[in-house]
């Protein structure tokens, strides 16, 4: 049988919480597993467990990377409570390794069971004296070893683990309410999403399409970049607003250097609609102060004041480099990266108004049917599911061929 153990991190500190955590942690590694063999999860108060007979371990370990929720887990060997079964299951342990001559080890005893005869220091010491025994050829390393055994008693059994992943920290999928993320093809908004995904909220995603003046591969690169976000969630479910008439109606009766600051409002005027049609808890965009014209702090008060909702800015204080690190390490920079605009010249402005008076917003506004034409835009949405698996149609017709 292979077996991991999961450590939680942060859920471990949610008191009476907790087990809707561990209830949550375990419905989304169920939910990313559900290819595989059936998985056996058996959560206990510091840590989860995780059995199995098949599957090889790299698999689940790649799964375990981007749940959020996990501080660090270790594929473990379960022992008997016995100390001559532990060292022998030590030294066996060792026997499978490829060991170079050079190599350094260490041995790590934890005990949370304080009944067992031995404490830390000597289970140290006869488990590496009997490592020594067996080979000579190995050297003491207490900093930076090539191998690190760590023995852990527990009450009812002992566990050896040879490795430990770092897990994606944060809380468990789901357990911080829902967020509908407002998705463009950019760099900034997908990693929004992955900050709040990692902090334990759901999502949903909202997209606003304007064709035939963006074109389809924009969408697609929304859409993939959906794909990406859901390696770290469930499916997710996908909204296309249709924003096309509401960008001619801004073209035409509002100066170009307004336009912009009366786009965002009309798209948050749709958002405060999803949110409530959506059951959903707020609003998350990729705004970064300072970043762009609608992102300096007058125009983002311009902008806010329309909402009912509370927006969530996850990227508020982070630097661009960051963000295109971190999209790096979640493989969106890839897909962000592509030349697609979600926004077209024709509706860029020039030199958009970055310190935006509400009043003078206000009167052009007037000149809109703001209310038909967010009527409009809900009444047309159209919306999908995205799962992690997501390719766009021309790439699975391409793929089915094969
Ligand atoms: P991003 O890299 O996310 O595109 P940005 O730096 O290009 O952001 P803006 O284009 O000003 O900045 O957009 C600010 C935020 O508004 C985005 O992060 C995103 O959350 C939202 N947004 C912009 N365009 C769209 C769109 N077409 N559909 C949905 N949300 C959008
Ligand atoms: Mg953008």
């Amino acid at each position: 049988m292979k077996q991991i153990l999961i450590h939680y991190g942060e859920l471990s500190t949610k008191g009476r919480n907790r087990k809707s955590f561990q209830q949550k942690m375990a419905e989304h590694i169920r939910y990313q597993t559900r290819h595989l063999e059936k998985i056996k999860i058996l959560p206990h108060h510091d840590f989860m467990h995780l059995q199995w007979e098949e599957t090889p371990y790299e698999d689940l370990i790649e799964i375990l990377k981007n749940i959020p929720g996990i501080q660090r887990f270790e594929p473990v060997y379960p022992v008997e409570r016995d100390f001559a079964v532990i060292r022998q299951a030590a030294v066996h342990l060792f026997s499978d390794l490829q060991l170079d001559s050079q190599a350094s080890f260490k041995v790590v005893a934890k005990r949370s069971d304080k009944t067992f005869p031995y404490d830390s220091l000597a289970i140290q010491r006869e488990v590496g004296g009997d490592i020594l025994d067996a080979f000579p050829q190995l050297k003491v390393a207490m900093r930076q070893p090539d191998h690190k055994l760590v023995v852990s008693v527990q009450q009812d059994q002992a566990y050896l683990s040879l490795t430990s992943y770092p897990g994606m920290g944060g809380l468990p999928y789901g357990s911080s309410g829902k967020g509908l993320l407002m998705l463009s093809g950019g760099f900034d908004s997908p990693i929004a999403g992955y900050e709040m995904i990692k902090r334990g909220m759901a999502l949903e995603m909202v997209h606003f399409a304007s064709p035939p003046y963006t074109s389809p591969q924009a969408l697609e690169k929304a859409k993939r970049l959906t794909g990406v976000l859901a390696q770290y969630a469930t499916s997710l479910t996908f909204h296309e607003v249709p924003f096309t008439k509401v960008q001619l109606a801004i073209k035409d009766q509002v100066p170009d250097n307004m336009s912009m600051t009366v786009m965002r409002r009309i798209m948050l005027r749709i958002m405060d609609r999803l949110v409530i049609e959506r059951k959903a808890h707020a609003i998350i965009n990729g705004e970064s102060l300072g970043q762009v014209a609608s992102q300096t702090i007058d125009s983002m008060r311009v902008i806010n004041q329309v909402s009912q909702s509370l927006i969530l800015r996850p990227l508020i204080s982070a630097d661009k480099n960051d963000i295109i690190d971190l999209a790096q390490r979640i493989g969106s920079y890839e897909i962000s990266n592509e030349p697609y605009e979600d926004c077209c010249t024709v509706f860029s402005p020039k030199s958009p108004w970055t310190k935006p008076r509400l009043h003078t917003i206000l009167e052009y506004e007037e000149r809109l049917p703001i209310q038909e034409l967010v009527e409009e835009a809900l009444a047309e949405i159209v919306t999908t599911e995205i799962d992690r698996h997501y390719q766009n149609p021309s790439q699975q017709a391409f793929t089915d061929l094969l």
